[in-house]
């Protein structure tokens, strides 16, 4: 049977540590090696610290968080209502980033590297869906 839970935190930059300790927590009841656990929770802390960085730059806004397991098989979704991204390929390029000095543009690498998929759909103005999946072995 699936298994879900949706949680919805303002993007203040404290809650990218409850965001992945809060995912971490669900996805241990399916009994992930220590290894899968760790890369959910790296993936998951980099979608959520683009929301709070650069959905919601000098604002603040609500992420929207939901985590299901079906067999195994967790999935992710990480939405904000920020400003969207303009070109979704270039964004996903490695070292490629808006954010200045302090970025190393490298976040959906991680992501993509940490999980079996990623898929990313945004609209400039409206907001960004990022989903991350990965089964457990
Ligand atoms: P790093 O993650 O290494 O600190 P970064 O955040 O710039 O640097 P990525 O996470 O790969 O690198 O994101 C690349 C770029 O995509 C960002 O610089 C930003 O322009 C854009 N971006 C990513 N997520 C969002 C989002 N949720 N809303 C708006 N823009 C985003
Ligand atoms: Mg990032």
């Amino acid at each position: 049977m699936k298994d879900e839970i949706k949680l919805i935190i303002p993007s203040r930059s404290n809650n990218e540590s409850f965001a992945r300790v809060a995912v971490g927590a669900f996805v241990a009841r399916f009994d992930p090696t220590l290894e899968e656990l760790n890369d959910i929770k790296t993936a998951v802390s980099e979608a959520v610290t683009n929301c709070i960085v650069h959905a919601y730059r000098d604002t603040l806004g609500m992420i929207y968080i939901t985590v299901s397991a079906d067999g195994g098989k967790i999935k992710i979704r990480i939405r904000d209502r920020g400003c969207g991204i303009p070109d979704i390929e270039k964004a996903k390029e490695p070292l490629f980033t808006t954010g200045g000095e302090e970025r190393a543009g490298l976040g959906f690498a991680v992501m993509e590297s940490f999980t079996d998929k990623m898929t990313v759909r945004s609209t400039v103005g409206k907001g960004t869906t990022v989903t991350l999946q990965k089964r457990l072995k």
